[in-house]
């Protein structure tokens, strides 16, 4: 291989949603390495080890490379050509349509696509088939922030950016440990704290994490207790006259009543639910209140959780109280975990949300997109989120289901359940790159999809800024890009169901035709980038909104005070008081914590490829505090049985003070595909948020016992 053979590609990462600029170094077809992208604003050159190792994870050993099919479950897949594969998915899908009507099928897809995957999916599911029935494992990631920042603010937009970390003067992190999820904002975090060492710290976590370690005060509350250390937090803010009267008064509305719904929780009060002490949460009211600048970070702590969407409003209003919004190094900042999850909402791929930060309850919007698409109407009845949307293949309701690019069997809460609706499901298409993912194991059809490094598109990362993404070398075999598969599908299925139409509706012969269309859909809304092409965006990444004629995209929203609400002003949302669904008891009595480890990404399928990813964590284990420990009689590396409501897990289990007395802690990512156990996923429950829908996939009430 000369060194003249050598050539470079600028992508994305397609991990977390800091989404890192990467620069693809590649050789006659094979990507040789990676390193990051000096000039992208999100990292300036730096990679996590996840990122750095890319190109060890690029390996053909386990990829699916051609279209495979098998009559029966029980059969052995055999292969045959895209033609003959898309045909037979589609006659299946519209025989189901016709026999059970369009709400019979469902689209089950991921914030790992392309914002152009995402956006052929969404239009094949609300026009050609006529259902709402599409979500996103997303759902299972920042739904919750999603609904709690329209609660409050009336649309789905992160007010700030990333630079915001180097211009505040309080960090508030709740449920977000940037160490091992994002870390490269946490370098930038860490840089930030050297540059200004006043720079104060406070992390709300109920484990002693990397992140909380750094923290000038750590608040470690009991799982599932944020929303009455919000509360009282705001009642501090109000009693000692650290609220911005004005701002409430001019630009909000809704303050007097919620105060008065959560005037009962004083500090004593939360601080005995919560298991911190009062003294700490009224410090950090007060932090809060007196900084100039904080700037809140919540992941998925607060969004997986049964009333998610509460503690997204809650930690906002506290900003509203304040009047620290809009202006640099301040506001609520959700992280997304996914790369593209904020794609995904931008497009409005998911069962409740509509293209362009549309409402898909409102006939007003349904009736724009479908004039934009030229249909004569879009689906009235709301699709089905995540978990219900696997609840009803279970009962037999979705009777034909496409799953592309997640693995539903190991990351949806009550596992078995879900492997027991795959099992009974008549007909399931799964697309994705890696053929021995949990979820291929309930295939009837295998598609084979490009993954990193062999795609074209662009993704959204956390802070709203839009970046290419870019094949370096062909895809192995046969796979094929996921907007293209989506496609081809959709011209297959018109032809089934004799819709001539199909073909001017999927009349995309590039993904830069598909985010020309993306881009038109979103003229006139607060997302607006209807200036944005693929040629702009070769000059750099981009934040959102870009409207046309504009010359940069806006690194703040709300500045001006100004909310997308009918009154133009922020709302305190009614909060109700909740914990979690299912409590410690005798039978179980520990608390169960999932969360990420720093050098994995969810079910591995990747990131499981490479030997130097496990040198931080080789193995499963079970963390458990030393005192839970001894009066079980355990050591450290000991079996147990981790038992709860749902099932059994054997494996070993670690001393750790990162946890409270009380509770454990397994990472998220192991399971069957990388490990002999079931995984994280075995024990959490179907418990949902009532507004988006979200799983608490963080919590499960469990016991231990020495194997
Ligand atoms: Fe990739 Fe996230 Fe690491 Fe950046 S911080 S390199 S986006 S995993």
């Amino acid at each position: 291989m000369t060194q003249e053979a050598q050539q470079e590609t600028r992508s994305t990462c397609p991990y977390c949603g800091t989404g890192c600029g990467v620069v693809i170094s590649h050789s006659a077809g094979r990507i040789t390495g990676v390193r990051g992208d000096p000039d992208h604003p999100a990292n300036f050159g730096k990679l996590c080890t996840k990122g750095a190792n890319l190109h060890r994870t690029v390996q053909l050993d386990g990829r699916l490379v051609q279209p495979l099919w098998r009559a029966q479950r029980a059969a052995p897949l055999q292969a045959l050509g895209w033609d003959e594969a898309l045909d037979k998915a589609a006659r299946r899908f519209a025989e189901t349509i016709r026999a059970h009507g369009p709400d019979s099928v469902a689209f089950y897809i991921s914030g790992q696509l392309l914002t152009e995957d995402y956006y052929v999916f969404n239009k094949l599911a609300r026009t050609l088939v006529g259902t709402n029935n599409i979500d996103s494992n997303s759902r299972l990631c920042m739904s919750s922030a999603v609904a709690g920042y329209k609660a409050t603010l009336g649309m789905d937009s992160v007010p700030c950016c990333y630079e915001d970390i180097d211009l505040a003067d309080l960090l508030f992190i709740s449920g977000a440990n940037t160490a091992f999820a994002h870390p490269i904002l946490f370098r930038r975090i860490e840089a930030a704290r050297e540059a200004r060492p006043e720079l104060k710290i406070v992390v709300v976590d109920p484990r002693r994490t990397d992140t909380a370690a750094m923290a000038d005060l750590h608040l470690q509350i009991a799982p599932g207790t944020d929303l009455y250390l919000f509360a009282a937090m705001l009642q501090v803010l109000a009693a000692e006259g650290l609220v911005d009267a004005a701002y409430i008064a001019d630009h909000t509305e809704g303050y007097a009543v919620l105060l008065e719904q959560l005037g009962s929780v004083t500090p004593e009060v939360a601080a005995g639910v919560c298991q911190v002490p009062a003294a700490d949460i009224v410090q950090a009211a007060r932090w809060f209140g007196q900084a100039a600048a904080p700037l809140s970070f919540w992941c998925q702590g607060l969004n997986q959780s049964g009333h998610g969407t509460a503690n997204s409003a809650a930690l906002i209003h506290l900003h509203l109280a304040t009047g620290k919004i809009g202006r640099p190094g301040m506001g609520p900042f959700s992280l997304t975990g996914q790369p593209n999850a904020m794609g995904g909402r931008e497009v409005g791929a998911m069962a409740n949300l509509l293209s362009a930060h549309r409402d898909l309850k409102n006939p007003a919007d349904r009736a724009e997109m479908a004039d934009f698409w030229g249909i004569p109407a879009l689906p009235t009845q709301p699709g089905l989120m995540a978990v219900q949307l696997f609840e009803a293949v279970r009962r037999g309701a979705i009777k034909a289901l496409w799953i592309a690019c997640t693995n539903p069997a190991h990351s949806l809460p009550d596992q078995q359940r879900v492997r027991e609706a795959l099992a009974a499901c008549p007909f399931v298409v799964v697309q994705d790159a890696f053929a021995d993912t949990d979820t291929c194991a309930h295939a009837d059809l295998l598609l084979p999809a490009a993954t990193w490094g062999e795609k074209d598109g662009t993704v959204t990362n956390s802070e709203r800024r839009i970046t290419r993404v870019r094949a370096a070398v062909a895809a192995p075999g046969e796979a094929r890009a996921d907007w293209r598969i989506a496609r081809d599908f959709a011209l297959a299925l018109g032809r089934q169901l004799d819709r001539p139409g199909a073909a001017r509706l999927f009349d995309f012969p590039s993904p830069a035709a598909v985010f020309a269309e993306h881009a038109r859909s979103t003229r006139g809304r607060d997302l607006d980038i209807a200036g944005l092409d693929y040629a702009r965006l070769e000059q750099g990444a981009v934040q959102w909104p870009y409207a046309a004629g504009q010359a940069n995209g806006k690194a703040r929203l709300y500045s001006d005070g100004v909310f997308p609400t009918a009154s133009g002003r922020a709302r305190f949302a009614p909060i109700e008081l909740r914990l979690n669904g299912e409590a410690p008891d005798a039978a179980y009595p520990l608390r169960l914590n999932t969360g990420r480890l720093r050098d994995q990404w969810h079910g591995m399928s990747r990131t499981g490829r490479s030997g130097r990813l496990y040198a931080h964590e080789a193995e499963a284990r079970l963390q458990m505090h030393p005192d839970d420990m001894a009066q079980r009689g355990l050591a450290d590396g000991d079996l147990v049985r981790l038992s709860s409501r749902r099932g059994d897990t054997v494996l070993p289990v670690a001393a750790s003070n990162e946890l409270a007395p009380g509770s454990v802690y397994l990472a998220m990512h192991w399971g069957s595909a990388n490990l002999s156990h079931p995984g994280a996923n075995l024990h959490t429950l179907q418990e949902l948020d009532p507004v988006s829908g979200q799983p608490a996939l963080k919590h499960a009430a469990v016991q231990i016992t020495p194997v």
